[in-house]
């Protein structure tokens, strides 16, 4: 399902050019167009759903999903050494911007204090 309008929907649908760096039949893993990290990548359900509640509401299998592809992800980006950060903002005091969840993975050096992205 797809909902009009929506960012990452239209990024799942290829209707919007993104660097896709995983896919799965449910997940996509994109890297975000202003990294914070030297590794910031984005994990998303393919269909909408606007946050992490809405999400682990009607489908926590998915919202499983979502982690598991987070951990490939770090992997592949070769973060499993040195350790990695995963950020799900849920919400306007969270600071979410774009209403179709997204897990931020990022790593690649020490990040800091945590409460940024
Ligand atoms: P959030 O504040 O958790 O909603 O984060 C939204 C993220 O989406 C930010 O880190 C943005 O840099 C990222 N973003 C916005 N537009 C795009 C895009 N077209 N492609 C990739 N990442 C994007
Ligand atoms: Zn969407």
């Amino acid at each position: 399902m797809t909902s009009t309008g929506c960012l990452f929907c239209q990024i799942a649908a290829g209707e919007i050019p993104a660097t896709i760096v995983h896919s799965t039949e449910r997940v996509l893993a994109f890297r975000d167009i202003n990294p914070q990290a030297p590794v910031h990548v984005l994990v998303i359900p393919k269909g909408h759903h606007p946050d992490l509640t809405a999400l682990a509401d009607v489908d926590p299998d998915l919202a499983g999903e979502l982690l598991a592809v987070a951990r490939t992800v770090a992997d592949a980006e070769g973060l499993l050494p040195g350790g990695y950060r995963v950020v799900l903002n849920s919400g306007p005091h969270a600071g979410q911007i774009v209403f179709h969840v997204h897990a931020h993975v990022l790593g690649g050096a020490p990040l800091g204090p945590i409460a940024t992205v």
